[in-house]
Order: C-alpha cells, then structure tokens, then sequence
C-alpha cells in the first residue's frame, strides 16, 4: 500500500470512562447477566482441555490508569493458548519493526480455519497473518535467541511482563498437546518447505506449545490487555513492555482476525480488538481505555467463549468503547440513540 504518511505526526485517539464506582458496578452486572449461560461446549481437541469446569466464569477490566476491577473466577488459571499469539507478535513487532513483521507474517485474513492448511497452499506458502496457527508458528520462528530454550525464555519473560507477574507452564497442558499436535509440525514443515521459516520447524512448534501452555487468570488478560491499551506501558506495574507503535500494529491485528472466522461479526457487534483461545480465555482491548479479560471454558462453533464474548459484549456498550462508536459535535450527551429515530434526530 502506498499511503505517503512518513513523517507526519500521529495522534492518538482518547476519551473517558465512567467513573470507578460505574466501572464497578457493570463489570459485577456483566458477570450477574451471564453466570447462568450454560451454552457452548469446553474444546476437546486437546486432550487436557476436556477436563475444564464449564461452570467457571470470570470478568476482570483493568483501567489505564492501574485500577482493576473483577468478579467471579478471575483467579482461576487457564492455557492461554491462542491469545498468546497477540503477545508474542507484539514481542517480534518490537524486535523486528513494522515493514518486516509485515512482509514476513502478513495481516490478512484467511477466511479459512486457524488451522488450515489450505490456508498455506492457496496463498504461495505465505501464513498471511499472525492470528492462525500458520502465522503464528513463522512469528515464533522469528523470536531472538540462539536455542529453542533462549526463545522460550525470551516469550516466557516478555509475557510475564505484559501480565506484571511471573507466568509459569502448565505441563499437563504442554505435554498433552505435543503428543497430538501433529496438524502444527505438519504446518510448520510446509511453512519450511515455502522458505517461510528457517529455524528448525520441530522447535519452532515446541516452542510455540509452550507459549500456549502458559497459565494465565482472567485477571492476568485484563492487565495484559490493558498493557497495550496504555500504549506498551503495564498500567499496574508501570514497566515498559512495547513501544506505542507496536501496541497499534497487534491491535490492528487483533480487530482484523482476532476471533477465528468471526472476526468481523466481533467486530461489527462489540467494536474494540480482542483475541480467544480455545481454553475459554478471551482478551478485549480499548485503546487509551481498557483491558477486559474473560475466563469461562464453553466455546461456540468458532471456538470462541460463548459467556466471554457475552460480557465483552456488555461491557463495550455500558462502558462506551466501540471505537465506531460517535456521539454528534456539541450536544453533550453521548449516548447512541436507537437507528429507528435516526432520521428525527438530524
Ligand atoms: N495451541 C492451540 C493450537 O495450536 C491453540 C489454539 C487456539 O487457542 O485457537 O491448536
């Protein structure tokens, strides 16, 4: 894309949230509306998924400014798995800079499953973007450290600085998914057979299971989301962890294919980048504003968390986060009024 906006200077987008007691408040009722949603199924593929307690739920938001608010089971800890991609990129971006990650990874959807192999084959052996299993295996790839155990400690370290604590593994969850994860060593061959990868692709994919065992509370996502809500800076522990810029590329990443194939539904409907995995963990970022992380194993067809995209849902619209979302210039009330009573309103 020739765009022409070198060197022009770059604002960011701000506005306000309702007052900490209001924050308060609708995160308990975006946990109250939805504990009692018994749909969806807790993934199997993963053998050591299967076991999870489909009743557990739990709603955390952490402001920009260091406060969090949650309820229910937000000290529950869980694989992250695939949310685990949106960090790791946002670690590479940061090492590799902007037009590389672009060329080497890509930011365009598939339409295909996160696990496809078609995907690979229909587009010349390019992952395409960071969000399937494809690009996320050429992004671990691209993560610095001479040894596999170098480029662990290297996403190990970074994670644990989005999520301000130490992460540790969870080796039931690891060593499940290597004994069954042929369908990611076969992806990582093909990306090798493409030129798309020269590290070693049985590392790579070791690697990558590893970041996907990582354990992780729903607490921990709201703070690592709100990390890149506050321009790469943890609100809690006040560390630089990205640089604004790398915030601004994963979020763009995350609106564009964060929630598998349903992508633009999530999108269209609640208007603030996120990213699922299919232990049930869901991330949701409003620049300048929030993190939101929700825990809760039922996932839909899509593979997403049926109660955690609920609350999302909620929360995006009590709080006021859709970034599609406008109010009109001068009349001070900001609220978004039905479309039924559009043409009266002008
Ligand atoms: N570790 C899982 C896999 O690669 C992650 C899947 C996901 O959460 O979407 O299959």
């Amino acid at each position: 894309m020739e765009l022409d906006v070198d060197g022009v200077a770059e604002r960011v987008s701000t506005g306000a949230l309702p007052s900490w007691d209001d924050v308060e408040h609708l995160v308990q009722d975006a946990f109250e509306r939805n504990r009692g949603v018994t749909a969806g199924t807790v993934a199997d593929y993963i053998p050591a998924l299967a076991v999870a307690d489909p009743a557990l739920f739990g709603v955390s938001v952490a402001e920009v400014n260091g406060a969090v608010h949650s309820a229910g089971d937000v000290g529950h800890a869980f694989s992250i798995q695939s949310i685990s991609k949106a960090f790791v990129y946002a670690l590479v971006c940061e090492e590799l800079g902007h037009e590389l990650a672009l060329e080497r990874v890509g930011v365009n959807n598939t339409g295909l499953a996160f696990n496809s192999v078609m995907a690979i084959e229909l587009n010349d052996g390019h992952p395409m973007n960071p969000m399937v299993n494809a690009g996320a295996l050429a992004t671990t790839a691209l993560v610095p450290g001479a040894t596999a155990d170098e480029r662990w400690a290297f996403i190990q370290d970074g994670l644990s600085r989005f999520a301000g604590r130490r992460l540790g593994l969870d080796t039931g969850v690891y060593e499940s998914e290597t004994a069954t994860n042929q369908r990611n060593q076969a992806i990582a061959r093909l990306l090798e057979s493409y030129g798309r990868i020269t590290a070693d692709p049985v590392e790579v994919v070791d690697v990558y299971t590893r970041q996907c065992s990582l354990l992780v509370t729903a607490r921990d996502l709201a703070v690592m989301g709100a990390t890149l809500a506050d321009g790469g800076v943890n609100p809690v522990t006040g560390e630089r962890v990205v640089s604004q810029h790398v915030c601004r590329d994963t979020l763009a990443v995350m609106a564009a294919s964060g929630l598998y194939e349903q992508s633009g539904e999530w999108l269209f409907e609640i208007g603030i980048p996120g990213k699922s995995g299919v232990a049930g963990g869901l991330v949701a970022i409003a620049p300048g504003k929030v993190g939101i992380g929700t825990f809760s194993p039922p996932l839909d067809a899509a593979g997403n968390s049926v109660r955690g995209q609920r609350a999302t849902a909620f929360l995006s619209r009590s709080l006021g986060l859709n970034v599609f979302a406008s109010g009109v210039h001068g009349r001070p009330d900001a609220q978004l009024h039905d479309t039924s009573t559009e043409g009266q309103e002008r």
